[in-house]
């Protein structure tokens, strides 16, 4: 289908953006790499009167070093966070999930703000984010405000974003020395969206799980902590045995969707599996 009429502007400055969108009301909508929203505005699920376009906006492109922590700008590609080597380096969870979401266009021109501002739950980098404890920056026109990952993601397809304000950049804090990591994903097909992502981390110390993290993709109207599950994990034994015991917590609590792919316990049983296939890893055992 045909996107409704639209008014189109690509403001050259950040202030500019955040006034120009404030202006515009709740009928103006940001659009970063268009990979999320352009299918929305042809199906008219979404028919904003007028489009901000941040795509000339450079500060709030790439990825710094700033000491114990790394600054993702809100506008640095899927392509350019697979390949950035702080990223690799620090964050490898990130490069890793980062590189399972759909297929190389989409990774060129989608961005990881356009990805986590969408709150869609069926994203891979949302549950990245809370695994990462990491903290968003917004701005509006009162000014920049922090949001952590965790009340970020507010319902299916709504984040904390208020209608004017822009998603600047993502702060993640590096892991010390210790962690392993990986991103599970089940998908009907290469290159399509998570049936079910886990995401894991997992700190070892002396044969034992120091500390394990533990994200889901899919399993709710929002990405979710597994907590039952890193509870379970932290202090038992780093073998596989252990770690399949405590990834049997994976479902605990959670209320997946039903839809053509699959049902609710379905998906209960795949985090179950998915997540003691990612702790054992993350663990590497
Ligand atoms: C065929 C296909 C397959 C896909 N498969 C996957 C997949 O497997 N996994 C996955 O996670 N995703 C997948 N996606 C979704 C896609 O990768 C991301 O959601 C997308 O990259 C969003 O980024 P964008 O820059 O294109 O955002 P846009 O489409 O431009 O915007 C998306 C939403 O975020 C808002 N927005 C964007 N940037 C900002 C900002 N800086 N501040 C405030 N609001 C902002 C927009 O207003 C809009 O509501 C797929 C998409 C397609 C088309």
């Amino acid at each position: 289908m045909i996107p409704a009429g639209f008014e189109y502007t690509k403001p050259q400055s950040l202030d500019e953006a955040v006034r120009t969108l404030a202006d515009g009301g709740d009928d103006a909508k940001v659009i970063a790499g268009g990979q999320s929203l352009m299918p929305l505005l042809r199906l008219r699920l979404a028919y904003p009167d007028l489009l901000v376009d941040v795509g000339g906006l450079d500060e709030l492109r790439g990825v710094r070093d700033e000491g114990d922590s790394l600054w993702i700008g809100a506008l640095t590609t899927h392509y350019q966070i697979t390949r950035d080597p702080l990223i690799r380096e620090h964050c490898g969870l990130l490069a890793q999930a980062t590189g399972t979401v759909a297929d190389p266009a989409v990774r060129h021109r989608g961005t990881i703000g356009g990805n986590l501002s969408h709150a869609d739950s069926a994203g891979d980098l949302p549950a990245v984010m809370l695994v990462l404890d990491a903290t968003l920056t917004v701005r509006g026109p009162g000014g920049d405000r922090q949001v952590a990952a965790a009340d970020f993601f507010v319902d299916y397809l709504t984040s904390a974003l208020e209608p004017d304000e822009i998603l600047t950049g993502i702060r993640v804090a590096k892991p010390g020395p210790g962690w392993g990591y990986r991103y599970e994903k089940f998908q009907a097909s290469a290159q399509s969206w998570a049936i079910v992502g886990v995401a894991a981390m997992v700190r070892r110390s002396n044969g034992q799980v120091a500390e394990a993290r533990v994200g889901l993709t899919n399993m709710g109207t929002v990405p979710v902590r597994a907590r039952a599950v890193e509870e379970a994990a932290a202090g038992a034994a780093a073998d596989r045995g252990a770690l399949r015991d405590a990834a049997g917590h994976a479902a605990d609590g959670t209320s997946p969707p039903t839809d053509l792919n699959a049902r609710p316990d379905y998906r209960q049983h795949l985090a179950r599996v998915l997540t003691g296939r990612a702790l054992a890893h993350a663990a590497g055992v």
